[in-house]
């Protein structure tokens, strides 16, 4: 969504290129918020060659509005910003999303200034002026943890599988999995209701040096299918014609 122009439209919200770098297995949603103009420019660009998605709000208000209503991994918050100011946001967010990664930007580089960000529930702090790599890496840095990865449970579409016990279920009913199939679920539900790509899952799954021209994603599909189904619950897992595979959480 475009907001007050600051961002660049054709390519809000949308994966930057369809060659994301190798580092995240889908795009990560990012909300850049930032009234000065240049600067939401500049990283908004950096970050979309990142191969994430990005949305931009130009005051605090709408900013908050769209952090706490919108699907987002993490959010880029400066401080001074007009309609509220950055740590307000910062404050609204962390009553409603603690877990939300949220690195504030700011040209106060007062250790007072850092200390109220950090107090305040940032997840890091980065002081202008910045370079691109700087935040990029700390960028990277926190989404490298998902919000997931500390949950014991991935549940969706009826199903539960638990990380640590390796138990799932399907509507209470105790799946026996492989251990690659097990691997194999607990990719689709960390990613419920996105297209993935058989390179996708393949380089998540087997791991990038796999050779690409093996069907071993369409077989353990398969095999996973046929454990998931229950009398008169089908498999979850859609085939998406020259796309790839979708785990679809709705009834
Ligand atoms: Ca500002």
């Amino acid at each position: 969504m475009v907001v007050n122009g600051v961002c660049d439209g054709a390519s809000t919200g949308t994966v930057a290129g369809s060659h994301p770098p190798l580092t995240y297995d889908v795009a990560m949603r990012i909300l850049v918020i930032e009234d000065e103009t240049a600067i939401a420019d500049f990283v908004q660009r950096g970050l979309q060659a990142e191969g994430h998605a990005v949305t931009c709000a130009a005051d605090g208000l709408e900013g908050e509005r769209h952090a706490l209503e919108d699907e987002v991994d993490l959010v880029v918050l400066d401080v001074m910003l007009p309609g509220k100011d950055g740590l307000s946001v910062l404050a609204a967010i962390r009553a409603v999303k603690p877990e939300l990664p949220v690195v504030m930007l700011s040209a106060r580089a007062s250790v007072d200034d850092r200390v109220a960000g950090l107090d305040g529930g940032a997840t890091d702090y980065v002081t202008k002026p910045f370079s691109f790599d700087e935040l990029a890496a700390r960028v990277r840095a926190h989404l490298r943890t998902p919000r997931q990865r500390d949950a014991t449970t991935l549940a969706a579409a009826g199903i539960e599988l638990d990380l640590l016990s390796r138990k799932v279920e399907r509507d209470g009913i105790e799946l026996r999995l492989s251990a690659r199939e097990f691997d194999l679920l607990a990719y689709f539900l960390r990613h419920p209701d996105q297209a993935l790509s058989r390179q996708q899952i393949l380089s998540a799954v087997w791991g990038y040096d796999f050779d690409p021209g093996t069907n071993v994603v369409e077989v353990y599909i398969r095999y996973l299918r046929r454990k998931l189904e229950l009398p008169g619950r089908p498999a979850p897992i859609d085939t998406l014609r020259s796309v790839g595979y979708r785990l679809t959480t709705r009834a």
